[in-house]
């Protein structure tokens, strides 16, 4: 691969060149296959053999011109991570030579040999057929490396007997039910132009970088994606000076090339900066349709490693890379559009406008208090849980920042009282009255929010940063789908001359009457608002284990069953695997603590009390001993000994969980046991880094993992 020259090219030649996009197809399909095709993706038509046999010649030579020898279906199985499996186009033609092929079946679907994924009982190994299926609502890209060039195909992955074994099929499900039900509303509200309703989502992703030569000095980092030990230096964060700063030449080189990276395969990443933490950055893209939004994230995360090694950095996606300084979240922007173009959060400007608005605002008022354990669950991860109710994070209660003026004018519509402060006096009547104008920039005097309106959209911010977006869009969807299903079903089934717009002023009322408790604009970092929420009954489940339970209960299995997005099958395998990665991180983490506590930590601090004592008994000798180095020595040499104990602990515990069969037991060990004894190597080990002098550490620390760039 030829460098890319990336100050010389533009950006709107280089956007896209790499993206098998809808331009692309426009231009190079036939007309009627070109139609076909957004049918397709209008969910309106199902894919036919023949016009994707029209398409996978395109496909193939669009590749094959800009140097593609293989293609892949690239797809999310249940590890959260993207898969591959590359195929070449060469066909053997018999005299010794080949052509290149690529065959309509070949474009729409794939059978890699799936036994070694997750599944969580779904298909044994002996039928380990799965198959992938080309998402149609994602276009596919070129993935190229200094050495070649390979066609990537999104698509979904399925059993033999059709269920689901990756986070896509779900997306996709949720999509068509929230869209059915949106568009049922939107019917009932008047509007006949809009089919199809998708969501929209934007997701800002945090990240660290560290230099690769102190990585590599942590096998902790690299094989958990967090340090197990470490204590700041003497600065931190707080000086708040990293935040939006002038950014280092090194990270701005390697920003400029991650962008040109992401532009080539068509993702519009736009915005860039330091975030709060010591090296920790953000890049935030246009948003997208949230399925081409949740594939484009997973390169995002991809291409930061991928161009961070390049510069001779790592790039770290863990939720809490260091202990004392802000963990990486991602915040899922998300909204509603329809096909022609109205997003459904925006408040508009007139009567008719606004009353859409508040009814689908109220939508999702009731959605986030009835299922706020299902949005919890679907943050729920190993990484997340040194986030969530940690002191920068959004604590784990699930409550909507709606802002001053809008929750008045939601207030008085459930009390019946008059309207906003900006028409005192006026009673809102739904459909007539025009809503004072809200201020667009409500969100930025509230960043503590974990789900705040942000003037046309909502933004989900508990996400880990590592995760993928595609479950918890998948539980939003479905559950704004099932609110809404029970909007559309009272407005559709009014008596003939019935009040429309008085309809719609009842369903808002009581819906927010009743759910008005999940509306909290004030400080959610507070202790004060941890005890407002109890009172109020909100839930405050602190960790993955107890939060992921939810998943399992009837009522769960009930609403995705009811909109088709799960059966209760897969729900139970979910469960199953979300609890075993659980485990098995932290089993992960518990090993390499274990490995590093005893063979350099114990070492390095053993060898360095004996010579502590052999000074002092050598100056001791002279008459020069001091009783501060006496101190300094058995304070080294305690507190080695404590860590060979809570070394010893931890082994015990880890065994035991180790061999615990049942998932769920074994999940609540590792929380339990597992997570409190790594603690408590964590508090030796600390300690006596900071009483060793800096040449006898034997791991790179903070202050060059943090600050040295
Ligand atoms: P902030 O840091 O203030 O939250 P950013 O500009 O960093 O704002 O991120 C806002 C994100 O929200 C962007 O990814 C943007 O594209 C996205 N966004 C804007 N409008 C919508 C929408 N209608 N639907 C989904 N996402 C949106
Ligand atoms: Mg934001």
């Amino acid at each position: 691969m030829s460098a890319i020259d990336f100050i010389k090219t533009p950006v709107a030649e280089l956007f896209g060149s790499n993206c098998f996009s809808n331009a692309v197809m426009k231009e190079r399909l036939p007309k009627n296959i070109y139609k076909e095709i957004l049918a397709v993706q209008a969910g309106v038509k199902e894919l036919t053999l023949a016009v994707a046999e029209v398409v996978a010649a395109v496909m193939r030579d669009w590749a094959i011109s800009k140097g593609a020898s293989h293609y892949t279906h690239w797809f999310q199985p249940l590890t959260g991570l993207t898969a591959e499996k590359h195929d070449s186009f060469i066909s053997p033609t018999g005299d010794g030579k080949v052509i290149m092929e690529f065959s309509g079946k070949e474009l729409v679907k794939g059978e890699p040999d799936a036994s070694s994924f997750p599944s969580g009982g779904l298909r044994a190994t002996f039928e380990a057929r799965g198959y992938t299926a080309w998402d149609v609502t994602s276009p596919a890209f070129l993935k190229q490396d200094p050495t070649g060039t390979t066609l990537c195909i999104p698509t979904a992955f399925i059993s033999y007997y059709g269920q689901a074994l990756d986070k896509k099929v779900p997306l996709l499900k949720s999509v068509d039910a929230l869209s059915k039900q949106a568009v049922r509303v939107l019917r009932a509200l008047g509007n006949e132009t809009s089919t199809r309703v998708v969501t929209t989502v934007g997701p800002e992703q945090e990240y660290f970088l560290v230099d690769k030569k102190y990585y590599d000095g942590r096998p902790d980092l690299m094989l958990t994606g967090r340090t197990v030990f470490g204590v700041l230096p003497a600065k931190g964060q707080e000086l708040e000076d990293h935040y939006f700063g002038a950014i280092k030449e090194r990270v701005a080189g390697f920003m400029r090339e991650l962008n040109t990276e992401l532009w080539k395969v068509g993702i519009p990443a736009k915005t860039q900066h330091n975030e709060v933490a010591p090296n920790q950055f953000e890049l935030a893209p246009v948003f997208q349709n949230s399925t081409a939004a949740v594939d484009a994230n997973q390169l995002v995360m991809e291409t930061i490693r991928t161009v961070a090694r390049r510069h001779g950095m790592e790039g770290l996606l863990h939720e809490k890379p260091f202990a004392g300084v802000n963990g990486s979240g991602k915040h899922n922007n998300w909204s509603m559009a329809t096909d022609d173009g109205i997003n459904l959060f925006d408040p508009g400007e007139n009567p008719q406008a606004n009353a859409r608005f508040l009814l689908f605002a109220a939508a999702v008022v009731e959605a986030v208090d009835r299922y706020a354990l299902l949005l919890r669950a679907s943050v729920a991860t190993s990484g997340n849980e040194h986030r969530l109710g940690a002191n920068e994070a959004p604590p784990a209660i699930v409550s909507i920042f709606f802002g001053g003026p809008l929750t008045e004018i939601f207030d008085n519509i459930s009390e019946g009282k008059s309207g906003g402060k900006s028409d005192a006096g006026e009673l809102i009547k739904i459909g007539v009255t025009s809503l004072p104008s809200l201020p667009k920039d409500v969100s930025d005097r509230n960043r503590t929010s974990p789900f705040a309106f942000t003037g046309n959209k909502f933004e989900f911010r508990m996400l880990g940063s590592s995760q993928s977006i595609a479950t918890p869009n998948t539980y939003l969807n479905t559950a704004a789908a099932q609110v809404l299903k029970e909007y559309a079903d009272k407005l559709e089934s009014l008596p003939p001359g019935s009040d429309k717009n008085e309809a719609i002023h009842d369903i808002i009322k009581k819906s927010y009457s009743k759910h008005s408790r999940i509306i909290f604009n004030g400080n959610g970092y507070t202790g004060e608002w941890v005890m407002e929420a109890e009172r109020r009954g909100l839930p405050n489940i602190k960790n993955s284990v107890d939060a992921l339970s939810v998943l399992i209960r009837s009522e769960t299995i009930a609403l995705f069953e009811d909109h088709q997005v799960f059966t209760k099958e897969e729900l139970e395998s979910r469960y199953q695997i979300y609890l075993e990665k659980y485990s098995k991180q932290i089993n992960i983490e518990a090993g390499i603590t274990l490995e590093l506590a005893r063979r350099s930590i114990f070492p390095a601090a053993s060898n360095f009390a004996a010579g502590l004592a052999r000074d002092a008994a050598a100056l001791a000798a002279v008459g020069a001993v001091s009783a501060a180095q006496e101190k300094r020595a058995k304070r080294v040499a305690e507190l080695t000994g404590e860590l060979f104990d809570a070394a010893g602990k931890l082994e015990t515990v880890l065994f035991e969980a180790q061999d615990t069969t049942d998932v769920q037991v074994q999940a609540r060990a590792y929380y339990e046991k597992v997570k409190p004894a790594m603690e408590e190597i964590r508090t030796r080990v600390d300690a006596l880094e900071k009483l060793l002098s800096k040449e006898a550490w034997p791991l790179p620390g903070y202050e060059e993992l943090l600050f040295k760039l």
